[in-house]
């Protein structure tokens, strides 16, 4: 990690934040519980694993921070996104006549 950081950001890609890997099980789908301001004007941020159930905490660019808050809202409005679109895919076909 001795190169500089080359700014290009295209994609998607999930790899370039250590930030959300799981030292334990090195998952990548770390969530982010809060964030906090440190008395030395840093930022520190509880993160826990769902896979392993590891919670931990780091400090880190708070821009970096703002990005994976944007990036786990993204996630939440997808999953509510697709909860949605489940529900109204599911038919009142499904359900049994009331006998009558
Ligand atoms: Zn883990």
């Amino acid at each position: 990690m001795s190169n500089d950081h080359s700014h290009h950001e295209d994609g998607g890609e999930t790899t370039g934040l250590p930030l959300i890997r799981c030292r334990r099980c090195d998952s990548s789908l770390l969530q982010l519980e809060r964030i906090w301001l440190l008395a030395d004007g840093r930022h520190a941020a509880e993160r826990r694993c769902p896979d392993c159930d590891r919670h931990d905490m780091v400090v880190a660019d708070p821009r970096a921070l703002q990005i994976w808050a944007k990036r786990e809202r993204q996630l939440l409005e997808t999953l509510e996104e697709l909860a949605a679109a489940l529900s109204t895919r599911e038919t009142p076909e499904s359900v049994p006549p009331s006998g009558a």
